[in-house]
């Protein structure tokens, strides 16, 4: 296809320098990298000529493409292939790399190592879970079942009974197919994108050669029982993290299942931070003599939550408890503030006699009207004071001032079509 047939050299070499067979994955050429470095490490007393090739011969095989390269063509090809960049890597860096040395970046905490850098990463899983205030105020577990992609284990991920597949034919086994499109006169887009034949993996499976439990497929699918433990004072949107649980693939670092919690609204209690907040509504007795009542707390405690002898609570006003609130995160004996807000509710219209209302008069603090004289009266105009709701009345405005917007736009269509023609 390329016009140039496939140089036959030596492509094993590789594979016996590090201990593994052909069809090696990712995972367990990394393993026998791991142990043989360490082994053949010059600090160690082992011989660098041999280390060198170790370095060398992992640096290879850990890089899909490289590998892809050596495995049909050879050493000589990649020499080729490698020759003009002159990016010669010192197989110390790998090593570093690996264990955490002077480089400062662990292997596994991003894949930033060289080695591993171009191993695909599978797709983090991301659920919501549903949380109550209870829940992140005494903390819970909760067991899920979940369901996922695992390498299929007859086939250890290769998909075939012997192990054996061939190219893909329709992007040559680089699972990767290139489209050009013609923008303009002197400009095309070349677009890369995954070959639909192989899924990306370059190889194809004969039908009589298919592993009989995976189908072919590499993996199949199994239930797990994760539990989540929900700490207390976590968040809500906070992320509970099991790395590498997601869906496993051939050749690829397993990505991580992620549960975003999700808090539910309570009827009684608002969460601000590690602060808590509950609305209490007092009669209007309540608010000047005196009040007590039980309050429910989010673990079943009763509070007892009363006024001060002689203290008269005004509408809107707040009170505080300390360490009532929230447990904090990860610091659970230390805890926020309980927040109490009292609204006033004042007696209905009528239930009050004109006794009582004057007997009140007489204990409350006077009015602070004057009785007006006649000639203040006569330089008054009278007026009527009408009951309303004035939440409805701003939306009946609201909603006659738009019809009348409305009406005006109809009526000034015509007008400007006449004014054209
Ligand atoms: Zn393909
Ligand atoms: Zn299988």
């Amino acid at each position: 296809m390329f016009g140039r047939a496939p140089k036959k050299s030596d492509n094993t070499r590789y594979y016996q320098v590090l201990g593994v067979s052909k069809t090696a994955s990712q995972d367990e050429l990394k393993k026998a990298y791991r142990k043989s470095a360490i082994k053949n490490h010059p600090d160690k007393g082992g011989d660098p000529e041999k280390f060198k090739e170790i370095s060398h011969a992992y640096e290879v095989l850990s890089d899909p493409e490289k590998r892809d390269v050596y495995d049909q063509y050879g050493e000589d090809a990649l020499k080729e292939g490698m020759g003009g960049g002159g990016a010669s890597h010192n197989p110390f860096d790998i090593f570093e790399s690996f264990f955490g040395g002077g480089s400062g970046h662990s292997f596994g905490a991003g894949g930033s190592s060289r080695g591993t850098r171009r191993q695909r990463r599978g797709e983090d899983v991301v659920h919501p879970l549903k949380v109550t205030l209870e829940e992140l105020y005494n903390g819970t577990s909760k067991k899920l079942s979940l369901s996922r992609n695992v390498l299929c284990s007859k086939c250890k991920g290769k998909g075939s009974k012997t192990g054996a597949s061939s190219q893909c034919a329709g992007c040559q086994g680089s699972g990767m197919k290139i489209s050009i499109r013609q923008l303009g006169p002197n400009m095309i887009q070349q677009m890369q994108h995954v070959c639909s034949d192989c899924k990306g993996s370059g190889e194809v499976i004969s039908e009589k050669d298919k592993c009989g439990q995976c189908k072919g497929q590499k993996v199949v699918q199994d239930k797990k029982m994760l539990e989540v433990h929900v700490e207390k004072g976590m968040q809500h949107g906070q992320k509970i993290t099991f790395q590498g649980e997601a869906d496993e693939a051939p050749d690829t670092q397993t990505g991580d299942i992620v549960f975003v919690l999700q808090l539910k609204d309570h009827p009684k209690f608002k969460r601000k931070g590690d602060d808590l907040f509950v609305q209490h509504t007092l009669t209007l007795p309540e608010a000047l003599c005196g009040f007590q009542f039980p309050l429910t707390h989010l673990d079943g405690r009763l509070l007892l939550i009363k006024s001060n002898p002689g203290e008269i609570i005004k509408p809107g006003q707040c009170k505080a408890i300390n360490d009532e609130g929230m447990p904090h995160y990860q610091r659970p004996f230390m805890r926020g503030r309980l927040y109490l807000q009292f609204s006033v509710e004042f007696p209905e219209p009528g239930s009050v006699s004109l006794e009582q209302i004057r007997a009140l008069e007489g204990i409350l603090p006077p009015r602070p009207l004057r009785p007006m004289t006649d000639m203040e009266l006569d330089d008054c105009e009278e007026t009527t004071l009408l009951d309303v709701n004035i939440e409805d009345e701003m939306r009946r405005k609201q909603q006659q001032q738009q019809e009348a917007y409305e009406e005006d736009e109809e009526a000034s269509g015509p007008r400007v079509q006449c004014a054209q023609q």
